[in-house]
C-alpha cells in the first residue's frame, strides 16, 4: 500500500488516487471485501460516536433515528455488497448471433477508476458512506465531500476513514461550497451527487467540462395521492410518519397531499390524531428532530407566512404543549395547509420541513394532470384499495420511485433501484444497480479462427451480393 500523507491538497489527492487506480485496474474480490470490512468495522466500533455527532449537528435528533435511517441502512447495504460481490463481479457470457458465429462474446465488469461522492446533510452517514461503499465494492478509489452543514459528523467520518484507509484508496475532503465547487471540477471517472436540484445543475455543468459522467440524486416535490377508496385513519399515520421523520428533512418525504374534495375535515382529524400518536409532544421531544439550521427554519417560516398572507388555511396540528416543555427553538411544529393557491412558494419549492399542503381534486384524472404539469417527482405515494384507480395512476405518471399504501419504504428495498427522473435526478443506485453504476461493462468479442468475416471484405462483387441476399431472407 503506497503511503500518502493524509492531508494532501485536493488536486494532489486526486492525482494520487488516479495514478493508483491506473496501476491496479484488476481489483480482486478479496481486496474489495477487505475495504468493505474496514468500513463496516468503522461503523460497528464507532456507531455511538457517529450517532452523537449527528445529534450535535442537528441540535435534536434521536439516536434511534440515526440507528435505523443511517446505520442500519448502511449495514444492510454493506452486508448485501459483501455477499453478492462474487456474483456481481462475474463476467457475463452473451449469446452470439448466427452471422457472427462461431465467435463468442462476453461482458467484463471492471472498476471505473476514481469516483467522487458529494453528499448532503439530512442523513449524513447513509447518504455519504452508502454511495462510497458501493463505489469501493465496484473496485474504485473514492473521494468523498460531505456537507459543511453537519460539521461534527463530517469531521468524524473524515478522521475515521483516514485511520482505516490509505489516502489513495478512500479519502474524505472537508469544506464548504467553494471546496465543493473545486471538487466537482476534478476529472473523476464518475461523480455521484446527492443534494438539491439547484446545486445538481452546477455539478452537472462542472462535470460536463471533463466529460465526467454523473449520478444526480436530487430533490423535488413528491406527491401523495389519497384515493377515494382509502381508509383515512390507516393512511394518515403513514403519511405523518413519512412527512415528519427527521422533521420533514427527507428527500422522499411526501411533499403535499392530493385529497378527494369533501374529505378535508376527516383528513385533518386523522392527521392530527396521527401526529399526536407519533409525537405526543413536540418541543423537548427527543424523537422529533430539529430543523438543521436557523436559515432553514427561517425559510420554512417564510413559506408559512406567505401562505397565511395569501389566504391559505394554516392549521397547527401539534399536540397541545405541556407546561414544562422546553426544547430546541428549531423543533418546528407540524402544520397542514389547506387551499394553497398555485402561486405560493410552498407549492413551487421543495418544502423539506414539517409543512403538509393539501390540494383537493374532484376526479382522479385531475390529480394525475396536476402531477404531470409539474417536474417529475423523486417519489410518488398512493393510498387506497381500488386497484383499477391505482393502476391508472401507475400507468399515467412517471416518478423516481413509488410506495403504494405506505411512504418512504421503497428506499429500504435494496433490490429496487433508487433514483430520480428529470428534475429529481438521473441515474440510480442501491443493490446491483448501484454496483453497475460504478462499473464499466466492457463488451468483448472473441473471434474464432473459423470466422467467415472475410466473406464481407472488399473487393465487393457477386459473392458479396449473394451473401447479403441470403442474410436479408434470414433476418
Ligand atoms: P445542497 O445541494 O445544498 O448541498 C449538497 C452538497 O453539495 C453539499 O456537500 C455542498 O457542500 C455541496 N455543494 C454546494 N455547492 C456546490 C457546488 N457549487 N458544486 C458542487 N457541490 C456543491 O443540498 P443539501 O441542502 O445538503 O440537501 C438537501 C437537498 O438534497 C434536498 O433538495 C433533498 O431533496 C436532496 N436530497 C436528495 C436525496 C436523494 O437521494 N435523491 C437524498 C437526500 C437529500
Amino acid at each position: 500500500m503506497t503511503q500518502i500523507p493524509p492531508t494532501l491538497p485536493l488536486r494532489a489527492l486526486f492525482d494520487a488516487q488516479h495514478s493508483a487506480s491506473r496501476q491496479q485496474i484488476d481489483v480482486p474480490l478479496a481486496l474489495r471485501r477487505d475495504r468493505l470490512g474496514r468500513l463496516k468495522n468503522l461503523i460497528d466500533q464507532h456507531g455511538a460516536a457517529l450517532s452523537e455527532a449527528v445529534q450535535a449537528d442537528f441540535g435534536v435528533r434521536s439516536r434511534q433515528l440515526t440507528e435505523v435511517a443511517d446505520l442500519f441502512v448502511l449495514r444492510a447495504a454493506i452486508g448485501q455488497l459483501h455477499k453478492e460481490l462474487p456474483h456481481w463481479m462475474k463476467t457475463r457470457r452473451v449469446a452470439t448471433p448466427l452471422y457472427l458465429q462461431p465467435a463468442s462474446a462476453h461482458i467484463q465488469r471492471q472498476p471505473l477508476g476514481v469516483v467522487g461522492v458529494i453528499g448532503p446533510w439530512n442523513y449524513p452517514l447513509q447518504l455519504n458512506l452508502g454511495p462510497a461503499a458501493t463505489a469501493l465494492a465496484a473496485g474504485n478509489r473514492v473521494m468523498l465531500k460531505p456537507s459543511e452543514l453537519t460539521p461534527h459528523s463530517s469531521a468524524l467520518m473524515a478522521s475515521l476513514v483516514q485511520g482505516a484507509f490509505s489516502a489513495d484508496e478512500f479519502s474524505v475532503v472537508l469544506g464548504g461550497a467553494d471546496v465543493a465547487h473545486d471538487f466537482a471540477c476534478l476529472p473523476f471517472d464518475h461523480l455521484f451527487f446527492t443534494g438539491s436540484t439547484a446545486v445538481g445543475r452546477k455539478v452537472a455543468a462542472a462535470a460536463a467540462a471533463n466529460l465526467t459522467p454523473t449520478t444526480l440524486e436530487l430533490g423535488g416535490k413528491s406527491p401523495c395521492i389519497v384515493d377515494a377508496s382509502c381508509n383515512l385513519d390507516e393512511a394518515a399515520v403513514k403519511i405523518a410518519h413519512g412527512k415528519l421523520l427527521n422533521a420533514g428533512q427527507t428527500c422522499i418525504a411526501p411533499d403535499y397531499v392530493l385529497l378527494p374534495r369533501g374529505q378535508e375535515a376527516a383528513f385533518e382529524r386523522a392527521y392530527t390524531a396521527s401526529v399526536a400518536r407519533l409525537f405526543p409532544t413536540i418541543a423537548g421531544n427527543p424523537d422529533y428532530a430539529a430543523i438543521v439550521s436557523d436559515r432553514h427554519q427561517a425559510r420554512l417560516q417564510a413559506l408559512l407566512n406567505e401562505a397565511n398572507a395569501l389566504g391559505a388555511r394554516v392549521v397547527d396540528v401539534a399536540p397541545p404543549a405541556s407546561t414544562n416543555e422546553s426544547g430546541s427553538a428549531r423543533q418546528m411544529k407540524p402544520t397542514l395547509v389547506f387551499n394553497p393557491s398555485p402561486g405560493l412558494k410552498l407549492m413551487d419549492e421543495e418544502i423539506f420541513g414539517p409543512i403538509l399542503p393539501v390540494v383537493v381534486y374532484d376526479a382522479l384524472d385531475e390529480a394525475i394532470r396536476y402531477i404531470n404539469a409539474r417536474p417529475r417527482p423523486l417519489a410518488l405515494y398512493w393510498f387506497g384499495t381500488d386497484t383499477a384507480a391505482r393502476d391508472r395512476v401507475m400507468a399515467n405518471t412517471v416518478s423516481g420511485g413509488v410506495s403504494v399504501n405506505d411512504t418512504l419504504m421503497h428506499v429500504a428495498h435494496e433490490g429496487l433501484p433508487f433514483g430520480g427522473v428529470g428534475e429529481s435526478g438521473w441515474g440510480a443506485y442501491h443493490g446491483e444497480t448501484g454496483f453497475l453504476r460504478f462499473t464499466q461493462q466492457k463488451p468483448v468479442l472473441v473471434q474464432s479462427r473459423f470466422s467467415m468475416g472475410h466473406l464481407f471484405y472488399p473487393p465487393y462483387g457477386r459473392r458479396f451480393d449473394q451473401i447479403m441476399g441470403l442474410l436479408k431472407r434470414w433476418l
